[in-house]
């Protein structure tokens, strides 16, 4: 007897290069069978499937759930895209391994802001912890290199003794050996943004020694994006770990035109053997915290005293002339809008750019900037309205890149039901679908779907999931072709997208007729 069969679908199992109709039968969270028909009555439940294409689940090469699966384990957004599997502790920030200050400050941090028990340091305490709060979807980690930084040499600019880097590369192995699928970094960001090309080349050894995957949000997607992408490519090369770009673009009108030389340097590095990928969301928008307007210096020292900077008038005067020397044009601050406060004071201003907030405060721009950092301690984060549909589209096309949302787990409702999170939380993969499979005939069913969950699980080595096999976990999909679509705006982003029928993570029915079960299935990855 069968816990659930499948009946009737269309099936797109990740390898073929056609779709199939065919039944699917699930035993004990793995798929037991595949057939053209399979008699109903050997099921205990029976999902029809007609007209639907049944895929392996979706996976979300680049997330960032790590605290949000513990605050609010439905990971709704994510299951009601189609989303089974995620990849979180991207862009140099994972919520493990960490000590000293910078777990001291996580810790008062989300007690502060979601009542949670930071109470864990190592990655297999959290993986523990994640694992206990029973997850909707199934978690792999990452290392995040600013926070091991962080925690062994502290938020300042100095460069790693031999002691320090000593420390570091035992942080790293002990992460990999507690089940990190690899360590990500985000050049942009302190403490790495100090840190040079050659110690990521020290540090990411210890991750090619164990052929773990390097992820990498590069020094600049800007001005200096060349720059960056033949820093990353030549520590790729240098180290053996093989690497993921996140989040490819060409960020800012002035550097829309560079796409060819990126393409260039990130092929040239593939051609020489480099086992190189990059994920993609397909929205022209970006998200992150407004303080990385800010000049790396700001950073130095950490959040403290980056806040006490910013309120002396004469740090503010010299952060401005480095701001004005990126960003000379007064529209610039009409493409950043804030997105999310934590002060309740300040929640009016939502959803407006940086220039609209500073007109109804009845303030200058940068006044208004640099009083919004101190008010918020930092912490806002903003969308910015910086790339081109054509460079999207070409990046998107190319075969080594896949599909990742660069976003954490949210709901409508719930803990996690904050501010105007970036629709694309809400609607990367269903967007895709809509865009560019059934609008723009840019991929077949099939080849969408090796976008969405093949290619990543085989770049990240994880077994027996991206594929619906005989013996595989059962992480499935069900959906409508002709109605999946996102829903999700930058004005109104708490909306769930439409078309995706069923969802089972690990044989769980997670997801029936479009609505959420209650049930979760979730486990953590391991390559
Ligand atoms: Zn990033």
């Amino acid at each position: 007897m069968f816990d659930i069969l499948i009946k009737n679908g269309i099936v797109a199992d990740g390898d073929s290069d056609e779709t199939r109709q065919a039944d699917i039968a699930i035993t004990a969270g793995s798929i037991a069978y595949i057939a053209h028909s399979i008699e109903t009555n050997n099921a205990k439940k029976v999902i029809d499937a007609k007209g639907q294409i049944v895929a392996p689940g979706f996976v979300d090469v680049h997330s960032h759930s790590d605290y949000y699966l513990i605050i609010d384990s439905r990971a709704s957004s994510k299951v009601l895209q189609g989303v089974t599997s995620e990849i979180g502790g991207n862009c140099g920030y994972s919520a493990a391994p960490m000590s000293g200050e910078v777990l001291e400050r996580r810790a008062k941090d989300y007690k502060e802001q979601f009542g949670i028990d930071v109470n864990w340091s190592g990655m297999n305490e959290f993986l523990e912890t994640l694992s206990n709060a029973k997850p909707a979807v199934n978690f792999g980690a990452l290392l995040g290199y600013n926070t091991i930084r962080g925690s062994i040499m502290g938020p300042n600019s100095s460069q790693p003794s031999a002691h320090d880097m000593k420390e570091i590369k035992g942080m790293i192995a002990q992460g990999l050996d507690d089940g990190a699928l690899g360590m990500s970094v985000g050049v942009v960001y302190p403490p790495a943004c100090f840190a040079k090309a050659e110690e990521f080349v020290e540090a990411y050894k210890v991750v090619a020694e164990k052929e773990k995957v390097f992820t990498s949000h590069i020094r600049s997607e800007g001005a200096g994006l060349l720059d960056a992408l033949t820093e990353v490519t030549n520590v790729a090369r240098k180290s053996g770990a093989k690497l993921q770009v996140s989040h490819l673009k060409t960020a800012g009108k002035a550097n829309w035109g560079k796409l060819d030389r990126a393409f260039d340097i990130l092929e040239s590095a593939r051609a020489d053997g480099v086992w190189l990928m990059a994920d993609r969301y397909p929205y022209l928008a970006s998200n992150t915290g407004l303080q990385v307007a800010l000049p790396d210096r700001a950073f130095d020292g950490g959040r403290d005293m980056l806040v006490e900077k910013l309120k002396n008038p004469k740090e503010r005067e010299a952060f401005k002339a480095d701001i004005l020397l990126n960003h000379p044009e007064a529209e610039y601050w009409d493409t950043v809008m804030v997105s999310q406060v934590v002060t309740e004071k300040n929640k009016d201003i939502e959803g407006l750019t940086v220039s609209e907030g500073a007109k109804k405060r009845g303030k200058d721009i940068f006044t208004y900037f640099f009083d919004l950092l101190v008010e918020e301690n930092t912490e806002i984060e903003a969308i910015f309205f910086c790339m081109t549909q054509e460079n999207m589209d070409r990046i998107i096309e190319k075969p080594w890149v896949v599909i990742g949302s660069d976003a954490g787990a949210r709901a409508i409702d719930g803990p996690l039901a904050l501010g105007r999170p970036h629709p694309r939380t809400f609607g990367t993969f269903p967007k895709f679908f809509k865009e560019y499979v059934r609008e723009k005939q840019m991929f077949t069913i099939p080849e969408a779907v090796k976008k969405t969950t093949t290619h990543a699980c085989d770049f990240f080595g994880i077994k027996n999931r991206g594929r619906l096999k005989k013996g595989w976990a059962a992480d499935v999909v069900v959906f409508n072709p002709d109605t999946i679509g996102d829903t999700s705006t930058y004005v109104a982003p708490l909306s769930y997208p439409t078309g995706i029928n069923c969802v089972l993570v690990n044989g769980v029915l997670t997801v029936e007729n479009g609505k959420e079960t209650g049930r979760t299935g979730g486990t953590i990855l391991t390559a």
